[in-house]
């Protein structure tokens, strides 16, 4: 029998490779601002600036309750990786952190074998990781998009503890999505969520019903209540309009 289990919602900001560290700074404490009545609470809002701005964004949203992630990490906990940011460096800074955006799979090649050993060691590190799956427009009309997406799930998933999975966070993302205006409709988001579940029951055990399926893509304001309406919908990961408090808070509101 399935083991019923309350998922609190989560929604977090990407704010991708924009603001200046004062910029960030007031983006957060406006953020706070909007929000700080219902995170923590009723929902996990989570926000994640660049790296350079992860402390600017600490400090500010100190003594609040919500959240802060970083963009991505490195698996390796130091060493000569010229760039990279390692999680022994996050953790006490961040509680999430995103791994496998599809931004990073294509533009810096991140493999599924990369976002695995980058989930893995998030778990290791306690941090939250957010793993992003989906499929490209073409595979979606070839009717393949549940085949690829569940096999990412797989590869993300492989290795993590039965006892890990309720840790774990995933960001179902369609790439045709990503920035272009363009959402999934709600029933189309929810029917690869709950493809994403099983994926993680079948292999993490009945744990995975307490594992957050998010949906991310061009969500906005206005089209927020219809991915908050679909069951195994626990929340968004949220790009652009992380970048406005008003909007942000509005869809945020929406999951609660
Ligand atoms: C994202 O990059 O994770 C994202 C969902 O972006 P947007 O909301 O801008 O489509």
């Amino acid at each position: 029998m399935a083991v019923l289990q309350e998922r609190r919602p989560m929604v977090a900001g990407n704010w991708k490779m924009n603001t200046t560290d004062a910029e960030a700074g007031d983006l957060a404490r406006e953020t706070v601002r909007a929000l700080g009545d219902i995170a923590g609470t009723d929902v996990d809002v989570v926000l994640c600036p660049p790296f350079v701005s992860l402390t600017t964004v600490y400090e500010t949203i100190a003594g609040s309750p919500l959240l802060l992630g970083a963009q991505t990490l490195n698996a390796a906990p130091k060493g000569a990786y010229t760039g990279e940011v390692s999680w022994t460096m996050l953790r006490g800074l961040c509680t999430h952190v995103i791994v496998g955006h599809s931004e990073r799979r294509t533009y810096y090649h991140e493999t599924d074998e990369d976002v695995n050993k980058k989930t893995l060691a998030a778990l290791d590190a306690g941090l939250t990781p957010i793993a992003c799956v989906g499929e490209r427009l073409e595979q979606r009309e070839a009717g393949q998009a549940h085949a690829y997406v569940a096999g990412q799930v797989r590869a993300l998933l492989d290795g993590v503890a039965p006892g890990a999975i309720r840790e774990v966070c995933i960001a179902y993302e369609p790439l045709w999505a990503i920035g272009t205006g363009r959402s999934a409709d709600g029933p189309v988001a929810r029917e690869v969520a709950a493809l994403i579940r099983g994926v993680a029951r079948e292999l993490c055990g009945e744990g995975a019903e307490g594992m957050r399926v998010l949906y991310g893509g061009s969500v906005t304001a206005a089209n927020a209540a219809e991915f908050a309406a679909q069951p195994d919908i626990d929340g968004a990961l949220v790009g652009g309009a992380s970048l406005d408090a008003a909007a942000f808070a509005a869809i945020t509101r929406a999951f609660v």
